[in-house]
């Protein structure tokens, strides 16, 4: 039912691919030019990427200087084929379908969903099996599918995740077999940053902080995913900010940002102290513009231990950019602000802290960006 030709391409086949598909429509000529194959050799690739149907041609560029014809434009087939993406949350799973050009095709959210170890697998099966019957035929069909892990994933393997336990799970041998494309694994803070850095790429080093059951980032370090030897990288949630009577972390520690600045804990914090149990983050954001105390209180002590946190990050990367990503901070207009006005080291002083423009379906895309630069790198 699922058609995934893998198709082996030459060294020059997968430049010309990636020339055309990162710096946007190309003529022949300046696919020459760009890359010094000779034109016999360009023609010969092309022929056969459109034949593969990895490209298209598409109206007429502007003449040279010197004049002559005007030249015909290949660009990418966006419709070869698709990424899906998969975002496994504390309480949701979440998925997108998107062409090749990175553009959104279809996405589904189903909340409020208890993550359980025993039957997670089977219901992404389940998931994937609906969700990708609906897709249109394409050439490639999916071209790869990513699951991300709130949590610590290293080698497509799941090594630790705090907020419920997949931790060693074989997902990809499950999915790969029922659907017979690549399946990758990956930490979703790291997506946040590969999503940030894809759609900013101005920024050579940026961190992106992700907010949600924990609290994570992706660290981009000269234009690469920095991860560390152990996939570690960033895993500021474990970053010890409280040292005496700190509260104790999953991650064997205690005292660590997360365990007071998660969405997660504040709305904890919050639904204990106001006696409101089915209080959602709205409706704490919608309290916090209001003036309401306790909001006020929760959200001033998140902003404060962020900002600890972040002012050692900054002494750690010397990041150009930092990008934060949750609901709180995309619901309260000035969050980020007040977090950079808590800054006042030399670390952190001249470094912007940005809303990631990404928003909630963030993870998604930087998954799909991911597997598109696999299947074009292949
Ligand atoms: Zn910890």
């Amino acid at each position: 039912m699922f058609t995934n030709r893998t198709v082996i391409r030459e060294s020059n086949e997968r430049i010309v691919l990636n020339t055309i598909a990162q710096k946007g429509p190309h003529s022949r000529a300046l696919l020459s030019d760009t890359i010094g194959l000779n034109k016999a050799t360009i023609s010969d690739i092309v022929k056969k990427l459109i034949a593969q149907k990895l490209i298209n041609e598409v109206g007429i560029g502007e003449s040279t200087n010197l004049g002559g014809r005007k030249p015909i434009m290949l660009e990418l087939n966006a419709k070869a084929g698709f990424s899906v993406s998969v975002d496994i949350g504390y309480n949701y799973i979440d998925v997108m379908a998107q062409r090749l050009d990175g553009t959104a095709y279809k996405r589904e959210l189903f909340p409020f969903i208890v993550i359980k170890r025993e039957t997670i697998i089977q219901e992404i099966s389940d998931i994937l099996d609906v969700f990708l019957s609906s897709l249109p035929k394409s050439p490639f069909g999916i071209v790869g599918i990513l699951i991300a892990i709130h949590g610590v994933v290293l080698d497509n393997q799941i090594q630790f995740t705090p907020a419920y336990d997949l931790a060693g799970l074989d997902f990809s041998s499950a999915l790969h077999e029922q659907f017979a494309c690549p399946v990758y694994l990956e930490n979703e803070a790291n997506l946040l940053a590969v999503s940030d850095h894809t759609k900013e790429e101005s920024y050579a080093n940026l961190v992106s902080i992700s907010i949600h059951s924990g609290i994570g980032s992706g660290v981009i370090l000269n234009n690469e995913l920095y991860t560390g030897i152990n996939g570690y990288a960033g895993e500021i949630g474990h970053m010890q900010i409280v040292t005496e009577n700190g509260r104790p972390c999953p991650c064997g520690a205690s005292g660590c940002l997360e365990c007071y600045a998660s969405e997660k804990n504040i709305l904890d914090t919050y639904q204990t102290r106001t006696g409101n149990k089915n209080a959602l983050v709205t409706d704490l954001c919608r309290a916090f513009t209001e003036k309401e105390e306790e909001a006020m209180a929760v959200i001033n002590d998140m902003v404060r231990y962020l900002a600890t946190g972040i002012q050692n990050l900054t002494a750690l990367y010397n990041p150009e950019i930092i990008f934060i990503n949750s609901e709180i901070s995309r619901l309260i207009p000035d969050f980020t602000k007040q977090i950079e006005s808590r800054l006042t080291s030399f670390t952190s002083k001249n470094i912007a802290i940005k809303e990631s423009h990404l928003g909630e379906e963030a993870i998604l895309y930087g998954a799909g960006y991911l597997i598109i630069q696999r299947f074009l790198a292949s």
